[in-house]
């Protein structure tokens, strides 16, 4: 019966799990070729001083331009590479290009680099970041590497020696996504990060007087400077929001405010420029009714 319903019947057999699985395939079988066809690039997002608005950095956020499917995003197929053991190979990738890019850049300039927790499994980690360094010429302290808590789920040595191992060369550490994850908070015990990164789920709508998100960064804020750390708000997108990052004593910015990721070129001239100063604010006026 089914076969006579004809093509549109196939649906009630094959349920959306399979063409969801299919897709996926698809996709892998993409991923894998997708470096050597350069189809993948880094796109750049200023960090911004919450005072001065001196543009201090850039983080590297890659890009895939799939050829049908267009741009496809790293929350996609970031899991995926990491899922079919292609993480560390996209990852060197991405750490040499970054740093290539950013010898273009005024010294004082910071590029940050988002590492998946697989790429700690392996030992090579402070190995391949001291080789990239070397072959590009970069000072290890433009160098930022951004980690999550998830690197600490199993809080075992091995992550420990890692993260030693890229302090020693001389690189700032960064912890991504702060307040998101599962883990304990013991690990800032142990790591000496140089900044911690407040996830821009706390910092949307956080001015709303309705929202308690602005007591959870102040939170944050004291606990980094406790610390002796840095603290950046992400996904900064009004000045609403900018206000109150300012006001919590936040000294890092990151938004749509201040700059969307932008291809290299930009980036280049953006930190020559230096500044990502908004055009000043227009007093306001009682409307005249
Ligand atoms: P992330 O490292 O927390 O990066 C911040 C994300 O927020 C980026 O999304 C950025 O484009 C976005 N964003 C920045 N400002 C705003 C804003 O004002 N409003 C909104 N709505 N979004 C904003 P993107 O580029 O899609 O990257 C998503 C995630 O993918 C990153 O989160 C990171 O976890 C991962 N990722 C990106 N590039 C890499 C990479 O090279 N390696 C690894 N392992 N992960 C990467
Ligand atoms: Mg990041
Ligand atoms: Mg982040
Ligand atoms: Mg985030």
């Amino acid at each position: 019966a089914a076969k006579s319903a004809g093509k549109g019947c196939f649906r009630f057999f094959a349920p959306d799990m399979h063409e969801a699985a299919r897709q996926r395939q698809l996709l892998e079988s993409d991923l894998r070729v997708a470096l050597e066809k350069g189809e993948l690039w880094l796109a750049y997002q200023p960090c911004v001083d919450a005072s001065s608005e001196d543009v201090i950095g850039f983080e590297a956020l890659i890009r895939w331009n799939h050829p049908e499917r267009g741009s496809v995003s790293p929350v996609e197929f970031i899991p995926l590479a990491e899922e079919i053991g292609l993480i560390n190979e996209i990852g060197e990738w991405v750490l040499r290009t970054a740093c290539a890019e950013a010898t273009k850049w005024p010294k004082h300039i910071t590029v940050a680099v988002n590492l998946s927790p697989i790429q700690f499994k392996s030992h090579a980690l402070p190995t391949i970041v001291r080789m990239v360094l070397n072959d590009t010429g970069l000072d290890p302290k433009q160098l930022e590497l951004e980690i999550t808590e998830g690197v600490f789920l199993n809080n075992d040595d091995h992550v420990h020696d890692m993260i030693d191992g890229l302090k020693a060369i001389g690189v700032k550490l960064a912890l991504d996504d702060f307040g998101t994850g599962y883990s304990s908070l013991s690990y800032l015990q142990r790591v000496p990060f140089d900044k911690i990164k407040i996830d821009r789920s706390f910092v949307s709508g956080a001015h709303d007087p309705e929202s308690r998100n602005a007591a959870l960064i102040r939170a944050m804020v004291g606990l980094a400077s406790d610390l002796k750390m840095q603290t950046t708000a992400e996904g900064v997108e009004t000045r609403e929001e900018l206000a109150l990052i300012r006001s919590l004593g936040c000294s890092l910015v990151q938004g749509y405010l201040f700059g969307k990721p932008m291809p290299p070129e930009e980036a280049q001239e953006l930190a020559a420029k230096g500044s990502a100063a908004l055009p000043a604010q227009l007093p306001w006026r009682e409307p005249r009714i």
